[in-house]
């Protein structure tokens, strides 16, 4: 994940929530992608250290288990770049272009510039960063499915000029529902309608107040419709069964009005949030825990990624220093 800074409730039931549940199945690793932050950000990276702090700890709160999974920070292991800069001598130039969220992104994304070489080269960057791991399943959601086909294509292709090294990954599909954000649209920190997981109980209501509802339910006493509403998007969610077939019903006939629904969907939403916030504070009061559990996790994740690359290297035929002497070679 990219270190943005403080998670919201799309990111906890977009990803979080699926990572917890694959630590029990799958030998885990979950990394913060500061290098992946760059090649969009890379004019801004004043907020850089505060934000892997805040995004960890809030992996932490969501109970994420470092007992259970690797964490740590790409950027300290420069193994990964020099896996990059392998893949890229062996990844043609048309499978980058021709990757949906490049054209799509370049489209979009109208504030900066993102004509660089590393912007259209972060497909590589992240199939290295799968690679490393000889990663047998990457859990993504439908956006990112491509990206982990082109490291399917990047493996394949290495492994066909240097032999067989890396596994091709397997995508593990998170169907997870798109959570809209206060103003309808996709919960996103950059659309500023997010509700975060560290949220105090007042400012999860006061968010809630100001999210938009079924339009045509103007008056109090107007009947409205769920189906299109946000709000009972975020119910289906959050909210225990009764509470959700409450709302159903009443909203349709206007027996309850709008702040009325939003203030059990607070109630539920903060009811979620409590034990997040309870085991998020003692990393908040001593932010060196986060940073510690960083530290032994990158030294786990190293000892794997040097391993690969004496392998990768060895394949490559580029490690002179174990290379046999003799007339021969
Ligand atoms: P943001 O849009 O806030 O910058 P990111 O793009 O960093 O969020 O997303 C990190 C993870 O959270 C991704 O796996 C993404 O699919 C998931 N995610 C982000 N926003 C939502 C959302 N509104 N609903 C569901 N999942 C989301």
């Amino acid at each position: 994940m990219r270190p943005t800074g403080k998670l919201h409730l799309g990111n906890l039931v977009g990803a979080l929530q699926n990572w917890i549940e694959l630590e029990d199945h799958y030998e885990s690793f979950h990394f913060v992608a500061d290098w992946h932050m760059l090649t969009t950000d890379y004019a801004d990276t004043a907020e850089l250290r505060s934000n892997v702090q805040e995004m960890v700890t809030d992996w932490l709160a969501a109970g994420l288990d470092p007992a259970k999974a690797t964490f740590f920070i790409q950027s300290r292991l420069p193994e990964h770049a020099e896996l990059h800069l392998l893949l890229s001598m062996v990844t043609p130039l048309g499978w980058l272009e021709r990757v949906p969220s490049y054209k799509e992104q370049l489209e979009n994304i109208r504030d900066r510039d993102l004509h660089m070489y590393g912007f259209l080269g972060y497909p590589v960057l992240q199939a290295a960063d799968i690679l490393m791991y000889k990663a047998n399943a990457v859990p993504v959601g439908e956006d990112q499915v491509s990206h982990v086909e082109l490291t399917r294509e990047i493996a394949r292709r290495f492994n066909g000029f240097y032999g067989a090294v890396f596994p091709e990954p397997q995508v593990l599909l998170t169907r997870a529902p798109r959570l809209p954000g206060t103003d309808g649209r996709k919960m996103s920190k950059s659309y500023n309608n997010a509700i975060y997981l560290s949220d105090p109980p007042e400012v999860v209501s006061k968010k809630l107040a100001t999210m938009i509802t079924d339009p045509a339910r103007k008056r109090r006493t107007d009947k409205g419709n769920p189906d299109v509403c946000p709000v009972f998007d975020l119910h289906k969610v959050f909210s225990t069964a009764p509470h959700i077939d409450q709302v159903n019903r009443e909203c349709r006939t206007a027996e309850i009005g709008c702040l009325d629904c939003k203030q059990i969907l607070a109630g539920n939403i903060n009811k979620g949030l409590e034990p997040i916030q309870k085991r998020r504070r003692p990393y908040e009061r001593d932010p060196e825990k986060v940073w510690a559990i960083l530290e032994e996790g990158t030294e786990k994740a190293r000892k794997v990624a040097q391993e690969t690359m004496r392998e990768v290297r060895a394949a490559v035929k580029i490690d002179y220093s174990s290379a046999p002497t003799g007339a021969n070679g």
